[in-house]
């Protein structure tokens, strides 16, 4: 059969026998049969090579405030040019973006490169980049649903962007492989990711995934590649599932004995897609949180997805000054000097030129 030139093979992919390919872009390590899709919908296989059938596809595409991502110790109150496309590695059925992340009915004929319906606009990298820079804007983020599932897209554009002089950011949910990593690092800027819990059994059954892949995520950014890529973590806090103290009081010591610099974002759930059961996480839980992060050693630890500037600002861990003042997305900067707070001198980690 003779594949559409339109098609993009995939970069992170090894052949097994018989036609077969093995995936190498997630932990999942799926085996895909010719004609066949990974678990993600978008990673198939044509004549035994893989392609990424949702290259050049945004499914989603708007300028957010960084602060959306979220990320509060990267260059506070910029904007991100933001894209997103169909599938994900994740099944979470408590997915915020389910329409675009969890749609797998559709097909991509290998001969035309064109898909049966709809799966997002025509956005190759030059658009992307071209565009944000039109806007002004100097940051790229890969979001909305999981990039590494889209990494060839994420690393053309990525690529791009870093020659023009922009910087990139993933919001990902850490199920990266190490081939993963070495292919989009040189590029990457920063992450945020979703820790969703601190239990196997929550991930099993709620994400279809598995805790411990992400743990060993976490600590490698956290760890390994502190300095070179700005890493924070999100948990969203979904009352009856993961909110108990042994879990929130876990997560938070994990993420302490990495690094207790690293900012932990606890934020509140709404019913969505196969949880319409769930209740809006209430404040007094988010609080719960907030305070067991600071028990345990976190630095920065920040409520979201509700109103509450005292937990929502940032604070010299010092002194305890105010340095960035945040309502909503309503962001105003207190020090004189950024990075470093106005009155003991401390230095506050993250990328702030
Ligand atoms: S990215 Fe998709 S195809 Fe590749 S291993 Fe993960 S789920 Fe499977």
């Amino acid at each position: 059969m003779t594949v559409s030139p339109k098609l993009r093979e995939c970069d992170l992919y090894r052949p097994l026998k018989n036609g077969v390919v093995q995936c190498l872009a997630c932990n999942h390590y799926c085996a895909i049969k010719p004609g066949e899709a990974g678990l993600c919908g978008v990673r198939r296989n044509f004549d035994g090579k893989l392609y990424l059938v949702t290259y050049g596809r945004a499914a989603a595409v708007h300028i957010d405030p960084i602060e959306k991502k979220p990320l509060y110790h990267f260059l506070p109150g910029s904007p991100i040019f933001s894209i997103g496309t169909v599938g994900c590695n994740f099944r979470c059925q408590f997915c915020q973006n389910w329409e675009i992340s969890q749609f797998r009915e559709f097909y991509v004929d290998p001969k035309t490169g064109e898909p049966d319906r709809w799966i997002g606009e025509y956005w190759p990298p030059e658009k992307i980049v071209n565009t944000a820079e039109s806007y002004g804007v100097k940051l790229i983020a890969y979001t909305y649903n999981e990039p590494t599932v889209w990494i060839e897209y994420a690393h053309d554009t990525a690529k791009l962007a870093v020659e023009r002089g922009m910087r990139n950011v993933f919001v990902s949910s850490g199920y990266e492989t190490k081939y993963a990593w070495d292919y989009i690092e040189p590029y990457l800027h920063a992450i945020n990711i979703d820790l969703k819990a601190f239990s196997e059994e929550f991930y099993r059954k709620i994400t279809g995934t598995r805790l411990k892949p992400v743990l060993e995520n976490i600590e490698y950014i956290g760890k390994e590649k502190w300095g070179k890529i700005w890493m924070e973590v999100t948990t969203l806090i979904i009352e009856g599932y993961n909110d108990d103290e042994e879990q929130l009081r876990g997560i938070a010591r994990f993420l302490a004995g990495v690094n207790p610099n690293i900012p932990w974002h606890v934020t509140a759930a709404h019913p969505a897609y196969k949880m319409l059961h769930i209740p809006i996480t209430s404040h007094e839980t988010l609080i719960k949180a907030y305070e067991i992060g600071k028990e345990e050693g976190l630095k920065f630890v920040y409520v979201g997805n509700v109103r509450d500037p005292e937990r929502s600002s940032t604070y010299c861990p010092k002194c305890g000054e105010l340095l960035i003042y945040r309502d909503g997305y309503h962001v105003e900067e207190k020090w004189k000097e950024r990075g470093v707070c106005h009155k003991c001198g401390e230095k506050i980690p993250g990328v702030w030129l």
